[in-house]
């Protein structure tokens, strides 16, 4: 990807190599209303500030630049190119309506539904196959399926392509889908079940279907209490006020992040910083205001300090990363966590 990057220091020293992540996509039209450019600058800051007190630490200090969070999930294909192969733990922040260590985030699936028919005078519907039917009635076997998905299941849709004139059977239809749940094996099942329901009744009204994946699958975060433990302790020496992580897995947060993906490969965390009341929502020209706001520096002075702090812990006692690998690769075989993914309702 030409807008990523990578940066090294102490590159190849004996210990751990802690990667800071960096985004720094902005919205179009509001800028930054997900406030990347804290996440950007927190992760640069943090590895510079950490670099000054290399003498006291071992490893290497990384800090990768992942932009397109907003897109495509830039960090999914960095993983997938093997970015993080000799990474140990990372870390990286995103600015919210609290602050907390764990940030709940689930999967994400985005479904791109073609049916492709014939078409015919729309006198003489029976000489065609239509198109816009086949995916009329995939989405209302979705919502009528609703009641056997599990309630953690979300989804939105749009019909992009549905004909051009009702003098006409449409040919072409298409819509877009996107489904949410709280982990990614459930969500490739509700995949599966509207996938299927799309073949049959591409199958009964004459058509042909396609389910293409839009975007990578974004896989929901994996917690990690040990690094989550670790910037506890620092948020309370900062004197920063913190949701605890029992507390926001109950919270109503249903997100979705590229950083999922990364949580499945290494231990690390992705910890909430507050830039405004609990009423700001991203996406939003108010967040993108907040993102530049006094509060918004002083929230990332903050963090930055919480995150090289948390960097010099796992960069200073080995026991730290140690832990957290266990851990992480625990949760992995057992998919056991002291901390719940985001609620199941
Ligand atoms: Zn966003
Ligand atoms: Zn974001």
């Amino acid at each position: 990807m030409p807008t990523a990057f990578k940066a090294t220091f102490s590159e190849g020293r004996a210990g751990p190599n802690l990667a800071y992540l960096a985004e720094y996509d902005a919205l179009p039209e509001i800028g930054h209303g997900c406030g990347h450019n804290i996440i950007g600058t927190s992760a640069v800051f943090s590895a510079i500030s950490l670099s000054k007190l290399s003498e006291k630490l071992s490893g290497q200090i990384t800090v990768l630049g992942t932009p397109d969070e907003e897109g495509t999930g830039g960090k999914i294909p960095i993983v997938k190119a093997g970015y993080f192969g000799d990474v140990d733990a990372a870390i990286m922040t995103h600015p919210w309506n609290f602050t907390s260590p764990w940030m709940p985030s689930v999967g994400i699936a985005s479904l791109t539904i073609k049916f492709a028919g014939k078409s015919a005078h729309y006198s003489t519907p029976h000489r065609g196959a239509n198109a816009l039917d086949g995916v009329v009635l995939t989405l209302s076997a979705l919502n009528g399926l609703r009641h056997n998905f599990r309630n953690d299941v979300v989804y939105g849709y749009t019909i992009d392509q549905g004909g051009v004139s009702p003098s006409i059977i449409p040919e072409k239809a298409s819509a877009r889908l996107w489904i949410k749940s709280t982990d990614l094996q459930n969500l490739t099942e509700v995949v599966d079940r509207v996938k299927a329901c799309a073949e049959g009744i591409a199958k009964s009204i004459g058509a042909r279907v396609t389910v293409e994946h839009h975007y990578p699958l974004f896989e929901e975060s994996i917690p990690n209490m040990t690094l989550m433990h670790e910037l506890s302790m620092n948020f309370t020496r900062l004197g920063i006020p913190f949701k605890s992580p029992e507390e926001t897995s109950r919270s109503l947060v249903y997100v979705s992040t590229d950083y999922g993906n990364v949580s499945h490969v290494v231990p690390g965390i992705s910890p909430a910083i507050s830039i405004g009341s609990e009423s700001l929502s991203a996406h939003t020209p108010e967040f993108a205001q907040a993102a530049i706001s006094k509060r918004g520096t002083d929230a990332l002075v903050e963090i930055t300090k919480a995150m090289a702090m948390t960097g010099a812990d796992v960069l200073s006692r080995p026991e730290v990363v140690e832990l957290a690998k266990r851990e992480f690769l625990e949760y992995k075989a057992n998919g056991f966590s002291n901390v719940p993914l985001a609620p199941i309702y």
